[in-house]
C-alpha cells in the first residue's frame, strides 16, 4: 500500500463541506480575539424550545437509552405518518412510509443512495445546497446542473429540466425554500415539474427542511401532495434541525413510497442503526403538541423576519450589490458580480480586510453571488453591513 492508493475512490473524490469550513474559519478568528461579523452560519441561533428539551431529558431519566427500531421510534413514525396524511402527502397514515434518520442530511443521502447508482444521472438545480453533488458522487451517480440566476428568482423551469433530461436521468432534486437563496417555488411552477416527472418517468427528491420558515405570507407547497402519481415518485425529506433549532440533535425525516422507504430503512439499519433514541422523544413531543411547537417557531420567526428585512435593506442600499427579497429559510443571496471580483476572492478579501464572513457563491454553483445567513444578532447585521459597504466602496 502506498500513500497514493491508501484511500478509496470515494474518499479521494469527496470534497469537505465549504459552508462548515467558512464557519470554522470565522470561529477560529473570533477565538484569536478578532472582532468577526459572521454571516456564514447554516443554523438558527436560538435554543431548542424548552418543552422539547424536557421531553428528551425525561426520556433519558426514564432509561430510554437503548437501540430503537432502525426506521425510527414507532410512536414517532406513527405521529409523522398522521401529519403527512394531513398534509396530503400520504394517502393513508402508514408508518412504514416514514423513516427517521440522524439528520436531514442523512435522509437526503439515503434517498439518493436508495435510488441512484452508476450510470444514473441526478439533475441538480443551481444554486444548490453544497452536499447534493457530493452525495450523488458517493452513490456512484453523475450530477448534471441546471442554472437559474436572480433574473428567474433562482428557480429552474420545467422547460429547463426537460431540455436537460437524458435517458439516464433518474432523479431531480428540489429544495424549496432554498439554501442558499431563500427562494420558494410557486405552486404552478412546482406542478409543471411534477407533471414532467410523471410524463418523462423520473423521481423527485423534495428537500423541505425549511418548510416552516416562511415570511411575507409565502406558502410552502409539497409536490408529493399534488396527486396520487406524484406521491409515488416524490421522496419528501425534512427534519427538525432548522424548524425547531435542533441542529445538534441530528433528526431528519423521509417520506416515500413503500419500496423506497423500506430500502432507506434497510440502508440505515446497516450503516447507523437508529437516530438517537432519547432525541427522538424530544421530536415526538414536538409532533404531538404541534400547536405549542408552531408557537415556538412563530416566536423565532419574528426575530428572523426583522433581521431579514434589515439585512435586505442594507444590502440593497450598497452600490454594486443587488438582492432579491427571499421569502424563506434564513439566507439572502446577493449578486456581487458588478463589484468586479470573483465570488471566492470577494469573500476571502472581505474576511481578511473587514472581518466579515460570508460564503462564496461558487460553493453553491453560482459564481457572482455570496450567501449571507441572518441567523445572527441585529448588532452583527448592522456592523457587518457598515463594513460590507466600506469594502464595496474600496473596490471602486
Ligand atoms: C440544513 C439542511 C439540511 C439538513 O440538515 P440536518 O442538520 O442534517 O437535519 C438539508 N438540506 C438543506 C438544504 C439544509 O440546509
Amino acid at each position: 500500500m502506498t500513500i497514493e492508493n491508501i484511500l478509496s475512490p470515494w474518499a479521494q473524490n469527496v470534497s469537505p463541506s465549504p459552508t462548515l469550513a467558512v464557519d470554522a474559519k470565522a470561529k477560529a478568528l473570533k477565538a484569536a480575539g478578532e472582532d468577526v461579523c459572521g454571516f456564514g452560519a447554516g443554523e438558527p441561533d436560538f435554543d431548542t424550545p424548552s418543552f422539547i428539551k424536557e421531553a428528551c431529558a425525561k426520556a433519558l431519566a426514564d432509561g430510554k437509552t437503548k437501540y430503537a427500531p432502525a426506521g425510527g421510534l414507532p410512536e414517532l413514525r406513527k405521529a409523522l405518518a398522521q401529519q403527512y396524511q394531513d398534509y396530503g402527502v400520504l394517502e393513508e397514515a402508514n408508518p412504514a412510509q416514514v423513516v427517521v434518520s440522524p439528520g436531514g442530511k442523512y435522509s437526503c443521502y439515503l434517498a439518493i443512495l436508495a435510488t441512484c447508482g452508476p450510470g444514473d444521472e441526478v439533475l441538480i438545480p443551481a444554486p444548490y445546497w453544497v452536499s447534493y453533488p457530493e452525495m450523488a458522487k458517493l452513490a456512484g451517480a453523475t450530477s448534471k446542473f441546471i442554472f437559474a440566476g436572480d433574473d428567474q428568482g433562482f428557480k429552474v423551469s420545467a422547460g429547463q429540466i426537460e431540455e436537460t433530461l437524458s435517458a439516464n436521468t433518474k432523479l431531480v432534486i428540489l429544495n424549496s425554500p432554498s439554501n442558499p437563496t431563500g427562494c420558494l417555488y410557486e405552486k404552478a411552477e412546482m406542478e409543471a415539474i411534477v407533471e414532467l416527472a410523471c410524463r418523462k418517468d423520473f423521481l423527485l427528491m423534495s428537500d423541505e427542511i425549511y418548510e416552516h420558515l416562511l415570511y411575507d405570507d409565502a406558502e410552502h407547497h409539497r409536490p408529493a401532495s399534488f396527486s396520487k402519481e406524484a406521491a409515488e415518485r416524490v421522496i419528501t425529506v425534512s427534519g427538525f434541525s432548522k424548524t425547531f433549532s435542533m441542529t445538534g440533535w441530528r433528526l431528519g425525516t423521509l417520506v416515500a413510497n413503500p419500496t423506497i422507504a423500506k430500502a432507506v430503512a434497510s440502508l440505515q439499519s446497516q450503516t447507523t442503526s437508529n437516530a438517537t433514541t432519547f432525541a427522538q422523544f424530544g421530536a415526538l413531543a414536538a409532533v404531538q403538541d404541534w400547536d405549542q411547537a408552531m408557537q415556538a417557531v412563530k416566536d423565532m420567526l419574528v426575530h428572523f423576519d426583522r433581521r431579514r428585512l434589515k439585512l435586505l435593506e442594507g444590502l440593497q442600499a450598497i452600490e454594486g450589490i443587488s438582492c432579491l427579497r427571499a421569502q424563506g429559510a434564513f439566507y439572502l443571496f446577493p449578486k456581487i458580480a458588478e463589484l468586479g471580483l470573483r465570488s471566492e476572492e470577494f469573500s476571502a478579501r472581505l474576511l481578511e480586510e473587514e472581518k466579515v464572513a460570508v460564503v462564496s457563491g461558487h460553493a453553491f454553483g453560482a459564481e457572482g453571488y455570496v450567501r449571507l445567513s441572518y441567523a445572527t444578532s441585529d448588532e452583527v447585521i448592522e456592523k457587518g453591513l457598515d463594513r460590507l459597504s466600506r469594502f464595496a466602496m474600496s473596490l471602486d
